[in-house]
């Protein structure tokens, strides 16, 4: 792989910057600071302006609404974006996961329904995965789906579903045969969250906010139209979702990890430590070189997954590599920033001591998430040893 800038790709950069440049709304700051409960319209406004200019999902075929970009140009829209600091998009998972497994597994009337208001923000996505007794073990799932008539009736329970809560529709996976394996009974279902019989009761985190959710299915009925690939193949429909959760998650992170080491870096020379500036403490610096040294190593594992999705058409495994390695290195450079900031750092974003109003104590907490979120990293380590080192499976 190249990694120096084609003239095309300088082009492309050269138009997504004026482009933002000109669109990027000033205001972003003050919004920032607020529940994204209440930033939600806000950031679904900027979503639709961004699609406005084709530049919501720039990786998508042309026909579909993006522009054909390659992954090169993909690094280059993260970094760019990163940049001038714009606002994040509000239909986060259509974006970055489902509205790809749609175009890969739908059909072409389902792509025509849904991708158009995916990308313009009108419909927003959640993905009902995990439940109570099935999280990384979800092929155990035990939500079902009866088929009467041309509907298929859903009763079950999800957790943990992000966007839960805004959320238009969900890509549900269901058990539809318990009487076969059970990787071989699931099928994906899209399901309209006003349906009758969805019922969505928020959770809430450590950060205070109410990001994940709980959500019951009693008797809805979902048209035999919105199963997404064949029924009882739900399984390979809903790894494809994973496989993007995993494989491209890198590109849109690294350029935020960048900006965030740079910053800690900077705030390090003001803070103070055992008489000294962070900066001066010898273990200090050592923490923060280490981390930005692995910021630059996440880089390259993410344009080595590029690589490998240049030649195979579509994320591997390799993509928890990247996965382990971004979650834990979030959760260290955290832990470098409450180290150099002492009691401050705990301070949140309503308190006039906090530290850039409060972005690093949530980011503290959020980042405990990681590990845990498209899977955990024992689950991760598992799926290296397995398919990328040919390791038996584990009993
Ligand atoms: C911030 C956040 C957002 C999320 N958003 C969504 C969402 O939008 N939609 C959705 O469906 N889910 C979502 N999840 C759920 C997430 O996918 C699950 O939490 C995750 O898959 C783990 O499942 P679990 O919580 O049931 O834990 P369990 O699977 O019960 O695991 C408990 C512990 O056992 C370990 N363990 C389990 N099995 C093995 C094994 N075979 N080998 C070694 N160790 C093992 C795990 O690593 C973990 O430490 C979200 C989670 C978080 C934290």
């Amino acid at each position: 792989m190249d990694l120096n800038l084609s003239p095309e790709e300088v082009r492309f950069r050269d138009e997504l910057r004026a482009w933002l440049l000109a669109n990027v709304p000033p205001d972003w700051s003050a919004w920032r600071e607020k529940p994204i409960e209440e930033s939600f319209p806000y950031l679904r406004a900027w979503q639709r302006k961004l699609q406005e200019g084709r530049w919501a999902a720039v990786s998508w075929p042309k026909e579909y609404g993006g522009r054909g970009a390659t992954l090169m140009q993909l690094a280059i829209f993260w970094e760019e974006m990163a940049r001038v600091e714009a606002p994040p998009m509000a239909n986060a998972l259509g974006l970055g996961l489902i509205g790809p497994t749609i175009i890969a597994h739908g059909t072409e009337e389902q792509r025509k329904r849904f991708i158009p208001k995916i990308l313009s923000a009108e419909e927003i996505w959640c993905q009902g995965f995990s439940e109570p007794n099935a999280g990384s073990d979800l092929a155990s799932l035990q939500t079902e789906a009866r088929l009467d008539g041309g509907h298929y009736v859903v009763n079950g329970q999800k957790v943990w579903t992000s966007y839960g809560w805004v959320g238009d529709w969900c890509e549900l996976v269901v058990r539809t045969d318990a009487n076969v394996p059970k990787h071989k009974g699931l099928t994906v279902l899209l399901v309209d969250m006003k349906s009758p019989g969805v019922e969505v009761r928020p959770l809430r985190q450590m950060t205070g906010e109410t990001e994940f959710n709980e959500m019951f299915f009693h008797d809805v009925r979902v048209p035999v139209e919105n199963v997404l690939g064949k029924v009882n193949d739900g399984w390979n429909v809903a790894v494809s979702t994973l496989m993007h959760e995993r494989g491209a998650y890198g590109a849109r992170l690294h350029p935020l990890f960048k900006r965030n080491i740079n910053r800690l870096i900077e705030l390090s020379r003001k803070f103070q430590k055992n008489g000294h500036t962070a900066a001066q403490d010898p273990l200090t610096r050592q923490k923060l070189a280490q981390c930005y040294a692995e910021i630059e190593i996440m880089r390259l594992n993410q344009l080595r997954a590029f690589s490998r999705i240049s030649a195979t058409g579509a994320p591997g495994p390799e993509g928890s590599i990247q996965k382990i390695f971004w979650s834990e290195l979030n959760q260290r450079l955290q832990q470098i920033a409450q180290e150099i900031f002492g009691a401050y750092g705990q301070l949140l974003g309503g308190d006039s001591h906090a530290v850039d109003k409060g972005i690093w104590s949530y980011g503290y907490l959020r980042t405990r998430g990681n590990t845990i979120e498209a899977g955990t990293s024992e689950v991760q380590r598992s799926i290296i040893g397995h398919f990328v080192l040919g390791l038996p499976k584990s009993y």
